[in-house]
């Protein structure tokens, strides 16, 4: 059976590497940001492309230099592109990423294109954060985010063991049977709901009968969604290794075209239209009321601890937790990142509000990965920032 590559042997591989290596990343979700971030801290940035979906890093974003090698104007230095996202992972194409010296900056669009399999066991290319965690936003996996979060001792939503059992307000998770990487999620209030609800989708071909037989049902939490985009320093002493960069909610489709509408209006849809989808098509910036700010740090740093003593060494760089704020406005975790989170893009080239509070210059979460690299290589400790 394959197993795991040793953390040791990524950790070597940058023994060989150029004195300055190259940010790299897959070229979609947060991919600007971290590029935009690496060339701001002085590194190279290449994006690791699909054909066809290039544009936006070949061509709008790419670097433009003066004839005397100044950049006029754009961050990504460099795209490669493949037919299929997973061929960066193909012998060659590591080989050519070690050569080049890249580090890989994970994110969601490397976790869901290249097999985690594949991530964990074949792909020799040091990754800044931490690859062990990355298969924990498998909702279908056993050990999952959900129980990281319960060891950790953090609040979640209540888990509704079937159907039946549902007595409050509920929402139904599982993946959207066309488009895989989009949600089938629904809510319901009562069983009744949820067999009417779950009978329409099924029929609409938004949801799979085997999703639903395996979704999780778990408590609505009625409440504004705040994503809290963290980052962890190994480097520093431990009490100084959290911070919080910024915050981040989501633009839904068609959830928010629906809640525009007035209730009058919604209500004149026909039935299968006023049941939500919840695509993510943008995000928009927070901040938190100050009073907050403590218990989003104590669930930051029990995250912290949870994840060291499961998935040593733990977790690496930017981590996200997706929280709805409850009655009493305490953060109630709902999803986990570990790794750079999808909205951090509301920052890019601008800083985050607190990163920028911390670090008295423009703080995005693109550069504070880059500025990790700068400080663990001036430190000469860039393997304890790898997996
Ligand atoms: P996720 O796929 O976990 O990122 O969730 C997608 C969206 O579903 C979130 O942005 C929330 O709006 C909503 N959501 C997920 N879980 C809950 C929950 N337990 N309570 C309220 N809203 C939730």
């Amino acid at each position: 059976m394959a197993t795991p590559i040793p953390i040791e042997e990524v950790r070597a591989l940058v023994e060989d590497y150029p004195r300055t290596p190259v940010i790299a990343t897959v070229g979609s979700h947060s991919a600007l940001d971290v590029a935009d971030g690496a060339v701001t801290e002085k590194f190279p940035s290449l994006v690791l492309a699909q054909e066809g979906r290039e544009a936006t890093y070949a061509r709008y974003f790419r670097t433009v230099r003066t004839p005397g090698g100044l950049r006029r104007r754009g961050c990504v230095d460099e795209v490669w592109t493949y037919p299929k996202f997973a061929d960066l992972a193909q012998h060659e194409s590591q080989e050519r990423l070690r050569r080049h010296g890249a580090l890989l900056v994970p994110n969601r669009a490397l976790s869901s294109y290249v097999p985690l399999p594949t991530i964990e066991n074949e792909l020799r290319v040091p990754i800044v954060g931490s690859r062990a965690m990355l298969r924990i936003e498998e909702r279908t996996e056993r050990e999952n985010y959900y129980s990281l979060l319960e060891a950790a001792g953090i609040p979640i939503p209540r888990r509704i063991a079937s159907p039946d059992a549902i007595d409050t307000l509920a929402i139904v998770k599982l993946p959207h049977a066309q488009r895989r990487l989009e949600r089938g999620f629904f809510t319901a209030a009562t069983p009744a709901e949820y067999h009417r609800k779950s009978e329409q989708l099924l029929t609409r071909g938004t949801i799979s009968a085997d999703d639903l037989a395996t979704a999780r049902i778990e408590e609505y939490v009625l409440g504004p969604v705040f994503n809290f985009n963290f980052f962890f320093s190994p480097l520093p002493p431990r009490s100084e290794g959290l911070e919080i960069l910024g915050v981040d909610e989501r633009r839904e489709s068609n959830l928010d075209g629906l809640v525009r509408l007035p209730a009058a209006q919604q209500l004149e849809l026909s039935e299968s239209a006023r049941i939500p989808e919840y695509t993510v098509v943008g995000h928009g910036t927070l901040t938190v009321r100050e009073s907050i700010l403590e218990d989003v740090f104590r669930i930051g740093e029990k995250f912290v601890d949870a994840a060291r003593a499961r998935y040593p060494p733990g977790i690496l760089g930017a981590f996200c937790l997706q929280t709805c704020l409850d009655h009493d406005g305490r953060p109630v975790v709902f999803d986990v990142a570990a790794r750079i989170g999808g909205g951090t893009n509301i920052h890019l080239g601008l800083g985050h509000p607190y990163g920028t509070a911390l670090y008295r210059e423009p703080m995005s979460t693109g550069r504070r990965i880059a500025l990790e690299i700068r400080h663990a290589l001036d430190l000469g400790r860039l393997k304890e920032i790898l997996t």
